[in-house]
Formats: C-alpha cells, structure tokens, sequence
C-alpha cells in the first residue's frame, strides 16, 4: 500500500514511532477516562492503516478524495459529488525544515508543517488526496498554495473578508465554482437529492459534537480537555456517519459520570477556555502543559472546536440553488479572524466564557499568525472588561518554549484560583 502511494518509507516509519510514543505519553497515561475513548485511540492507532485502505477502496470504487485545510470549504459538497473530504494535518515540527527550502522562516508553523508534510511524502492522505482544496483565509495560506500545486492539483476558493452583501456574494458564486470543480471531479451532477443527504449527514455530525461539548459545561467537566481536542481532530479525516455514532456512544457515557460525579479533575481544578488557533494533529502541547498543572480546558473556542460545529445548515431549502445559499449562509457565519470588522468572534468568546464556566482564557495563537495575533488586543479588553483574565500564549511546535510557557501558565493559575 505505502509503496503504491509513493510514501517515503524511512522517514514515515521515523513520523509513526514518534507518533506512537507522544500519543502514548499524552494519552494513554492519563487517569480516569472514559471508556468510549478506546474508539477514539483506536482511529488514532490506525490513521495510517484502516482509514488509508477505506480511502483507497473508495478511490477504486470510482470515488474521489479531497483534501482540504480549513472550515470554509463545506464538506457537503464533497460527499454530494461521490467524494471523501480528508482535513489534511500540519500540527508537527518534524516537516518544517523540508518546508524552509520554499517557503520563509518566518511564516505560521501550520503552513510550514503541512507543505512540509507534502514534500517529505510521508502523509498517506496528502499522498491519497486527487487534488487539494485552499482558501483565502490568510495571506500565507494564499501564496503557500501556489507552492503546493507545483506538487498536486491545488485548487483556491476565495473565501471574502468581509460579511457584507457584497462579501456574501463573493463567496456565493465561489461555491458555484466549486460545483462545477467536483462535479467534473466526480464525473456526476451533483443533485438536491445528495446534498440534502449530505446536509443531513453533517448536521447531525454537528450536533453530536454540540451535545458531547454541552457535558463540558458541567461542574466538574466528566471528559478532559486533551480528549475532546482529539475528538475534534479525528472529526476532519474519520468517516462522518461512525464517527457521529462513536460520539453520541461517548457522550451517553458522560451523561452516566456527570450523574455519579466521575471526572479526571479535582473539584476546584481551574476551568480553562482556550480560545484562537487551531491546534492541528498531532499539535497537544498546550492542552497537555495546562491539565499537567491540574487545570482543566472546558472549551475550545477554535477550528479544531466551537467553530467546527456551532451553527448548522438550514435544512429546508427546496432545490439545489437554495440549498447553496444555506450552505453559504453556514459557512459565512463561521467567527474566523480573517474577517473584519469581527465584533462576532468577541463577543461569541464572551458568551462561551460564560456558559462553560471559564474561571480564565488562554489565548493561543501561532508564531507569525497575524490575524489571530493582532485580534488579541481586542479580545484581551473585552475579556477584562466582561471579569475574565486572559493569557497570550504565542508558540510553534517546537518544545522548546515548552519550560517557560509551563512557568507562565503556573503563574496565572495561581492568579485565578477560586
Ligand atoms: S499530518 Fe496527520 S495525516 Fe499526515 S502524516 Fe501526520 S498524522 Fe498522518
Ligand atoms: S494559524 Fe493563522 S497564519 Fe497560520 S494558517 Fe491559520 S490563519 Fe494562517
């Protein structure tokens, strides 16, 4: 299989044994999880196995695969044209340096680790993808794809950074584009009758994840932080109808350990959000430094989180032009620092640092992520404003900040304790 896809063995079995040993160490060490997360660890065990080999026998049924980077391209259309969406990774250290020969140094480690991890040619999915799908959500992304489409088709949809009419329209006729694009991908005509389907499907992905985040809420949460960030991650590459199952069988689960009072924290452990970039796989530094000190994150306001699976799309529309109208209508609503003016992302922050009970916010932004980074002063004020106290933690993958990042968050726990 690896040789068919063109793999770089070597260092693809160096990638999977790192893997192996810092899942083992994050993951499997902690106390009292629950039992359903054994399905999760399992996708995980196999993301370079069982899922690889689903992918490629949908290939030869005739299916195709896309592998996309961002929330803005909706996976409905995907699936509605015969093809698998894949949200391909770039949350490791170990490609950027194969990245620095195009790329500069001193752009966002996302975009570096996931060109990188094309390069290398050690990603099963980058290797499975037909054809990538960009975005235009920040300017680094924006130039990095003309980079990737020397190596694989790479397609952009322009994604406006404003939520006007005119922005509204931009992106409207973008996702006509981008059905015409799969459908000669997919050789069909993309029917009501599939994206209605594929509506449905996501929505209640949507909301399985809605209810498992509803449990974080309670007093203590019953799940750890660092097991709904995998959660989240899984839910770019799993198949979207088993993943929904394992989901709601979990959240059942929690359901039972809110009622007997079962949680992997301490009563008065500190209720963190975290709130900013996404943490993409195999990306668990920060969540993992905060619950070693014994504080719990509650939520993620983040793509790889709340953004993921906050709104859903209508599902009412009577034809085909109706239902992509509801899918833009979803899809611009999603609270991403590209836009501007942003009122919304604020206040949305605000509003999930009240319903999760955040005794404190953890702003978590990349090295060089402009949009995110600039957005903080707003943020930080309005969060002080509304009585949370918030920390900036800007990093990359490297563990080298590892120490004193530890130190910073020591002290604002410190601060914030009830
Ligand atoms: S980036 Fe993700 S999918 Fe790609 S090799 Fe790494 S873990 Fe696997
Ligand atoms: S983290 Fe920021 S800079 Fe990096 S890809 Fe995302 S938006 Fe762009």
């Amino acid at each position: 299989m690896w040789r068919s896809l063109n793999i770089d063995l070597d260092p693809h079995c160096n990638l999977l044994n790192v893997l192996g040993q810092v899942y083992s160490d994050i993951y499997l060490k902690q106390d009292n999880r629950p039992e359903a997360m054994e399905y999760f660890d399992f996708v995980l065990s196999e993301v370079h196995g069982l899922r690889i080999r689903e992918l490629l026998e949908h290939k030869a049924r005739g299916g195709f695969i896309a592998g996309a980077f961002c929330l803005f391209i909706p996976d409905e259309l995907i699936l509605a044209a015969g093809g698998l969406p894949i949200g391909l990774c770039g949350g490791a250290d170990l490609t950027i340096s194969k990245a620095e020969e195009y790329l500069p140094r001193n752009i966002c480690p996302l975009i570096k680790s996931s060109v990188g991890f094309k390069l290398a040619k050690i990603c099963p999915y980058f290797e499975s993808a037909d054809f990538l799908l960009g975005e235009t959500t920040c300017d680094g992304k924006k130039k990095a794809w003309e980079i990737l489409n020397d190596f694989v088709p790479t397609r952009v949809v322009q994604v406006p950074h404003r939520k006007d009419d005119a922005g509204r329209g931009v992106y409207r006729a973008e996702l006509d584009r981008l059905v015409k694009m799969l459908e000669e991908a997919g050789r069909t005509k993309i029917s009501f009758d599939a994206v209605k389907k594929a509506i449905e499907l996501m929505n209640n992905k949507r909301r399985a994840l809605a209810r498992l985040y509803e449990t974080r809420k309670c007093q203590p949460s019953p799940i750890s932080g660092k097991d709904a960030l995998l959660i989240s991650q899984v839910a770019f590459y799993d198949d979207v109808a088993r993943f929904t199952a394992s989901v709601d069988k979990l959240t059942g689960e929690l359901t039972g350990r809110i009622a007997q009072g079962i949680s992997p924290f301490a009563k008065d452990a500190p209720r963190i959000m975290l709130s900013g970039c996404p943490s993409v796989v195999p990306n668990w530094k920060l969540h993992h430094i905060i619950e070693s000190l014994g504080a719990a994150v509650v939520v993620e306001e983040a793509c790889t989180g709340t953004r993921y699976f906050e709104t859903l799309v209508d599902e009412s529309a009577a034809d085909l032009n109706a239902q992509l109208d509801a899918l833009a209508q979803r899809y611009l609503s999603i609270n991403c620092s590209c836009f501007t003016p942003n009122h919304e992302r604020t206040e949305q922050i605000i509003q999930y640092a009240q319903e999760y009970h955040a005794d404190g916010v953890i702003y978590n932004t990349l090295q060089f992520c402009h949009t995110y980074n600039v957005e903080y002063a707003r943020v930080e004020k309005a969060l002080k404003e509304a009585g949370f106290p918030v920390l900036k933690i800007e990093t990359d993958y490297t563990a080298e900040d590892a120490g004193q990042i530890q130190t910073r968050i020591e002290a604002f726990l410190e601060r914030i304790k009830p």
